[in-house]
Order: C-alpha cells, then sequence, then structure tokens
C-alpha cells in the first residue's frame, strides 16, 4: 500500500500478552512514522463488528490467534500465499475493502535460515501439529527443493486433510515415531509449550541424532524444549525469530519499505 493507514492494530483474542506492539512501535519510531500499532482484544463473536470498524478506520495490521482463518471471508482480496495457507495474519485496506495476505510463511523460512544457515538442506521434516500454523510451515516446505513433510497431530482427520492439501510434499503418518524417523528438521506446531507445566511436544530421547529443532512456540528465554533440545547437542531455537521476521515482511507490505530490524530486535532485549 502506498498512503498511511488510519490505524495499525493487532487483532485476536486474548492479546494481552503478544510482543508485537513492542518491536513494531520500535520500528515505527526508527522509521519516524507518525502510527502507533495497538493491540485490539476482539471477544468471540465479534469479528465481523471488528472488522467493519478496521474497514471505515483504513486500518492495517495483523490478525493472531484465534481469527487467522476466519478472517479469510472478511477479505475482498487475498494474495496467493494467503489463499494457499487457507489463513491470514497481515492485512491492510484498499478503497474500503479489506486485502489479505500471509506473511508466517516467509517468516517461518527467514527463521530457519537465521537459526540454522543458509547452506542447510532439509530432506526430510517431521511436522508436528495440524492448525493454521503448520499450513504455513507446509506452504514454506513446498517452496524448498526436495523436502518431504510427514505429519503428526492428534487429531488424525485434522492432519489428513492438512496433507491433502500439500500431498506433494507432506504424508501423515499414525505415530510421533514414524513422523521423526530420520527427521533432519523437527518442528513443533502445537501450542504445547506456551504453559510452563506443558509435556514436551516430542521427548528429547526420541529426536534423531544431530537432527535441528524449531519451536513455533514463543516464550522469553526459550520454551523448555528448546533448552532440552540443546542442552543434548541439537542445534534449537524458539519461535521469536519467526514472530519477528513475519512482522518486518508485514511492516514492508503496510509500508513499502523494510522496517530497520536491529530495532526490532533491541526492542525485545530485557
Ligand atoms: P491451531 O490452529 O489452534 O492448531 C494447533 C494444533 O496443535 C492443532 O493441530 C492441535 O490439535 C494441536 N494441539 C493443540 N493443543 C495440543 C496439545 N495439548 N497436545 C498436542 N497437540 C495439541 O494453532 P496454530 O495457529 O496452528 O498455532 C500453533 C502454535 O504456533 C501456537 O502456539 C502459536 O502461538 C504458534 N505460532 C507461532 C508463530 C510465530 O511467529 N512464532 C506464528 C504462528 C503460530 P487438535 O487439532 O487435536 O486440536
Amino acid at each position: 500500500m502506498t498512503s498511511l493507514p488510519g490505524r495499525l492494530v493487532l487483532i485476536g483474542h486474548p492479546v494481552s500478552h503478544s510482543l508485537s506492539p513492542t518491536f513494531q512501535n520500535a520500528a515505527l519510531r526508527h522509521a519516524g512514522l507518525p502510527l502507533t500499532y495497538e493491540a485490539l482484544d476482539v471477544p468471540p463473536g465479534r469479528l465481523e463488528r471488528a472488522a467493519a470498524w478496521l474497514r471505515t478506520s483504513n486500518a492495517a495490521g495483523n490478525v493472531t490467534l484465534p481469527y487467522k482463518e476466519a478472517f479469510l471471508a472478511s477479505c475482498a482480496r487475498l494474495s496467493p500465499i494467503a489463499e494457499r495457507v487457507g489463513a491470514v495474519n497481515t492485512f491492510w485496506c484498499e478503497d474500503g475493502a479489506l486485502v489479505g495476505d500471509n506473511t508466517d510463511v516467509g517468516g517461518f523460512e527467514e527463521a530457519i535460515v537465521r537459526a540454522f544457515g543458509s547452506d542447510r538442506r532439509w530432506p526430510r521434516v517431521a511436522l508436528i501439529g495440524a492448525g493454521g500454523a503448520a499450513a504455513a510451515v507446509l506452504a514454506g516446505a513446498e517452496r524448498w527443493f526436495g523436502t518431504e513433510v510427514r505429519l503428526w497431530s492428534r487429531t488424525a482427520g485434522r492432519a489428513e486433510s492438512l496433507a491433502r492439501r500439500f500431498a506433494r510434499i507432506c504424508t501423515t503418518v499414525p505415530t510421533v515415531h514414524d513422523a521423526l524417523e530420520g527427521a533432519d528438521l523437527v518442528v513443533n506446531a502445537t501450542p504445547l509449550g506456551l504453559a510452563p507445566d506443558d509435556a514436551l511436544p516430542v521427548p528429547i530421547q526420541d529426536l534423531p541424532p544431530r537432527a535441528a529443532v524449531y519451536d513455533l512456540v514463543v516464550r522469553r528465554g526459550d520454551t523448555a524444549w528448546v533448552r532440552a533440545a540443546r542442552g543434548a547437542g541439537h542445534p534449537a531455537a524458539d519461535g521469536l525469530g519467526m514472530l519477528v521476521a513475519q512482522g518486518a515482511l508485514s511492516f514492508e507490505r503496510w509500508f513499502g519499505q523494510a522496517p530497520d530490524r536491529d530495532a526490532m530486535w533491541s526492542a525485545l532485549r530485557p
């Protein structure tokens, strides 16, 4: 988009613990843009009303849990990648209508490179979880060369319908152990790890030797799974890299200029 939006908001429920306003406002200040990024809690059942307000406010912003899929229906136009994923995490207004995009895919790809280097290839990926974030991981992995994904999730039907949408690269497997067999990269796309007493998404002793571990969950000071995997010698990173990268890509969509990523990262340091 070219002109500045009227508001810049994150919509979700609840959004009180989101880190996005912290790093987006640092990027806005650094760029000298006269806007504040605000988190807007949208209670269940109020998404349509919120979407109408976004249109009349000429707003731009991000969408987070639990509305990324539901927000598709509020958009007059979608980017090809938002259509592929089936979820919107970034939007803006054009001629009074909402346009939906998805930067989780690019954010995931950037985060993998940041965490593990640009020269690694991922012939076999184990993906745990089958929600919107898993769809973004699959949309990223299908852009990689020669990657095969084994998907496992606790609700087999949901995993199977996601795998059908990405059938060229993805198959479901009956157990988490089948997913892990021979994996170079193990990705957690469940919320396990958000709460301090959550079980680990995959027991550390079951990880294939030398497999890299990427946890989409974000927790200050790393998730327990990432800490334990590192302790056992696996390269491992949590979802903060993806969160910042998807936010930086969203910033580029809204303003046509890249944000200062150092400013974004500095704002997150304790
Ligand atoms: P979602 O659509 O609700 O899907 C969650 C998936 O995890 C589903 O397959 C669900 O299985 C499974 N799951 C939920 N609770 C579980 C449990 N206790 N044990 C095992 N499996 C469980 O959520 P999402 O949007 O995909 O997000 C998943 C996670 O990724 C969230 O923690 C989110 O914060 C994170 N995320 C991070 C970023 C980032 O930038 N770092 C971006 C997007 C998402 P069922 O189908 O059986 O319910």
